[in-house]
């Protein structure tokens, strides 16, 4: 069984993930607060609960290419958390540790204690030439945001690319920019 968490009230909802193949995308309804999401199952990953994607039903970014993806974060695994793909979307996304009545839209489930609650951010605006823009600033964060090794001050804003590696705590993090 694996389990999925509610994007509304964060309580789980298990399943039988052998009755599904990679890359489908199946809806819940919380057994806690009756909101519908999606979840869509990572193709070719090894199966664990990490590699499930939330992804709320109905929302406004819908209008934006792949189902309001602009592009993910791959959180690379390690000693404290499994191997995740967190969607980018317009507008700020706020990376940080998950913890219960978190108020971050990018959670990122971990439990390495040099994550902070609130980390880093990603604002993805389009720029005067209609491209995408990836900007990077750090929270700011009790441990830094370190891009491409080197540490963040505050007044930084780094642009990223595709292949961006960002490191916070312990924690890498990948830039895919695919759309
Ligand atoms: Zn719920």
């Amino acid at each position: 069984m694996k389990k999925v968490r509610c994007p509304k009230c964060n309580s789980y909802t298990f399943f039988d993930e052998t009755r599904y193949q990679p890359g489908q995308r199946l809806v819940f309804v919380c057994s806690e607060c009756k909101k519908q999401f999606a979840v869509r199952t990572l193709s070719g990953s090894s199966q664990t609960p990490s590699d499930f994607l939330l992804k709320e039903e109905n929302s406004e970014q819908e209008a934006f290419p792949k189902g309001g993806w602009v592009g993910s974060v791959i959180v690379v695994e390690n000693t404290f958390h499994y191997r995740q793909e967190i969607p980018l979307e317009m507008g700020d996304n706020v990376f940080g540790r998950f913890v219960q009545g978190t108020n971050i839209n990018k959670p990122i489930e971990t439990v390495d204690p040099s994550v902070d609650t609130r980390h880093c951010i990603i604002r993805v605006q389009r720029g005067k030439d209609g491209q995408l823009q990836y900007i990077l600033r750090d929270a700011p964060s009790g441990t830094g945001t370190f891009y491409m090794n080197e540490i963040l001050r505050d007044q930084d804003r780094i642009r990223l690319q595709d292949g961006s590696v960002i490191t916070i705590g312990a924690t890498t993090l990948i830039i895919k920019l695919e759309c």
